[in-house]
């Protein structure tokens, strides 16, 4: 499941920041290089001890934000030990050459540690930006992007282990009266109170994702349709019993209508999401905050042709 994530300006920000440190550290082995190349002198800040601390690279890491960089925190240690490491190597090449004996294998372990700093920071890049593509940002949950890969996974796994998977839609009942009444903001704080109460309720291996506007998709695997009604049900009884709280100290409580459907192999996902749908549309029909299953009216699954 996802973590909580932080808002696109500050992922984005993130992502930049990361860019510009790239940049600096390329200019800071240029220098290295050419001095090491040309026999030039080399600043001795840069082969300092604390030389990690005062590079352009080091000088944003050790005076960023922390709580900017919170949820990346293990890769941005493990960026830190390796821009140390090279700082190391390059001082250990500039002893060597004053000695006059930059062997092959200093400079190669040197090239190695540059090169595993630069490729750690660029897969924070590319976990930050997948981040950004297939992360509901209000929520912190997958998006609606994520959720036909991971459901086209989930149906492989059913293949291979023959273990039912159930989906459950659910929707918020009279949403558009909340953002009436208490406005968008506070509309915005009962989807995220939702998502944590249904969270709270979620096995480690089930999913959720924000389908839409206020409507979520729950992805049960290895489970009974039964069981799954149940974990449905306890959800809809917390949601319904809980006043969801909002940042001007006062509360909303909510009720909310979900369908469930079994995840078809023989079906296309689409057709899965689209079964639970109709269920959830007879919970609607039938009075909302309630589960409907899928053979009760709401349609059986069609086969695939
Ligand atoms: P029903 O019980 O039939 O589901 O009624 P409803 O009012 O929940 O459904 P309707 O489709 O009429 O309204 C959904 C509302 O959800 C309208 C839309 O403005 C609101 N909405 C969608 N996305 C967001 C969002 O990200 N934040 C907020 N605050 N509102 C949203
Ligand atoms: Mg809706
Ligand atoms: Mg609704």
């Amino acid at each position: 499941m996802a973590r909580d994530t932080k808002n696109n300006s500050v992922i984005l920000g993130a992502l930049r920041e990361l860019d510009s440190a790239i940049e600096a550290n390329a200019t800071w082995l240029a220098k290295l290089h050419r001095a090491l190349i040309c026999g030039s002198d080399i600043e001795p800040s840069m082969v300092a001890a604390d030389g990690h601390l005062h590079c352009v690279f080091g000088r944003w890491y050790y005076q960023r934000n922390p709580d900017d960089w919170e949820q990346w925190a293990t890769q941005m240690d493990d960026i830190g030990t390796l821009h140390e490491h090279m700082h190391q190597g390059a001082r250990r090449l500039v002893e060597l050459r004053a000695s006059g004996a930059v062997g092959d294998t200093a400079f190669d372990e040197f090239t190695d540690q540059a090169l595993r700093f630069k490729l750690a920071v660029r897969a924070l890049q590319f976990q930050i930006i997948s981040e950004i593509c297939l992360v509901d940002h209000l929520t912190g949950i997958w998006n609606r992007n994520s959720m036909f890969q991971r459901l086209t996974e989930e149906c492989q796994r059913m293949l291979r282990t023959g273990k039912a998977c159930f989906l459950c839609m659910i929707d918020i009942d009279h949403f558009k009266a909340v953002n009436d009444t208490h406005g968008h903001l506070a509309g915005d704080e009962v989807l995220q109170g939702i998502v944590r109460i249904v969270k709270q309720r979620l096995r480690p291996y089930d999913s959720i994702y924000r389908f839409g506007g206020e409507e979520f998709l729950v992805c049960l695997p290895e489970t009974t349709a039964d069981a799954a009604i149940a974990a449905m049900d306890r959800i809809r009884e917390d949601i319904a019993e809980r006043p969801l709280p909002l940042g001007n100290g006062g509360s909303i409580r909510v009720t909310a209508s979900f369908g469930v459907a079994p995840l078809s192999t023989t079906l296309a996902v689409e057709e899965s999401i689209e079964v639970a749908d109709r269920a959830l549309f007879c919970a609607k029909a039938a009075g909302r905050n309630r589960v409907c299953r899928w053979d009760t009216g709401a349609g059986a699954p069609s086969r695939r042709t």
